[in-house]
């Protein structure tokens, strides 16, 4: 179980997208919980106001110190009082600045039972308050967003889904790509033949230990197409993969 409490200006937008499909019945079952804080309801400026500009100019609004901290502070407090103790909870800000996000941070993740993520908008969040609460920084890429809704969104799905109880089947997370260090093996359903291409004839032989073979196969060959720097990893951690050649399809 992981409690994910994201604070944003922007609750509907990260609830909406985040209560739909398996995650909103992950979070209808209590498998997971998600709750959305409005740092906005946190402002004492009597305007609503939660941005002012930068000191030293340029361009651009800035979110201040005192709304994310309270925010931040209200949410801290509900989880140490839960735990019994006034624990530090991982607080995450999503900044284009921070370590890019990947599939072992997510495994790493989906053992906390809370996680706060805080999301920046306009120009960012003062420093200040960052300095304080912040424990993690994390990018979702080498790119510029508007907001880190869609990166906490992101992050909240990639980490959800290796919670236990999540998927139908958990052995499904550790297939994917990324699971064992290599990019998942090609996949077929129904019919048998589409547009004149057969399914591989293996996967119809019913004879599981070819089926697994073949899917090694297939994942390395994939992965030193693909990836070539996750193929090297991989080939030295297992030195006893034999170098992968052309792709094949039966
Ligand atoms: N001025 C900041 C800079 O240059 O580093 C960028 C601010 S960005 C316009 C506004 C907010 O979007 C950030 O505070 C952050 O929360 C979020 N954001 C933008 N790009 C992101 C990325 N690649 N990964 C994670 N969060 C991102």
């Amino acid at each position: 179980m992981v409690n994910f409490h994201i604070l944003t200006l922007f609750p509907e937008m990260v609830l909406q997208g985040l209560h739909t499909s398996i995650l909103g019945r992950a979070a209808g079952r209590g498998d997971i919980s998600i709750e959305a804080v409005n740092i906005r309801d946190y402002t004492t400026n009597k305007h609503g106001r939660v941005d002012d500009y930068t000191y030293g100019g340029g361009a651009g609004m800035l979110m201040q110190a005192q709304p994310v901290y309270d925010a931040y502070k209200s949410v801290a407090d509900r989880i140490g009082e839960k735990e019994g103790k006034k624990r530090k909870p991982r607080v995450i800000y999503l900044t284009p600045q921070g370590k890019t996000f990947c599939q072992e941070m997510a495994q790493e993740l989906a053992k906390e039972e809370e996680l706060i993520f805080l999301c920046g908008h306009y120009e960012g969040i003062d420093e200040r308050v960052l300095e304080e609460i912040v424990t993690d920084e994390v990018s979702i890429g080498d790119y510029v967003l508007t907001g880190g809704e869609l990166p906490a969104m992101v992050m909240v799905d990639a980490i959800a889904r290796l919670v236990p109880g999540v998927l139908h089947n958990d052995e499904s997370a550790q297939t994917e790509s990324f699971g064992n260090g290599l990019l998942e093996y090609p996949q077929y359903s129904r019919p048998e033949v589409w547009h004149d291409k057969q399914v591989p004839q293996v996967l119809l032989s019913g004879d599981h230990a070819k089926v697994d073979a073949w899917r090694l196969e297939q994942s390395l060959l994939r992965t030193k197409e693909r990836r070539p720097d996750l193929y090297e990893n991989y080939r030295k951690e297992h030195p006893q993969t034999k170098q992968k050649g052309t792709h094949s399809k039966t």
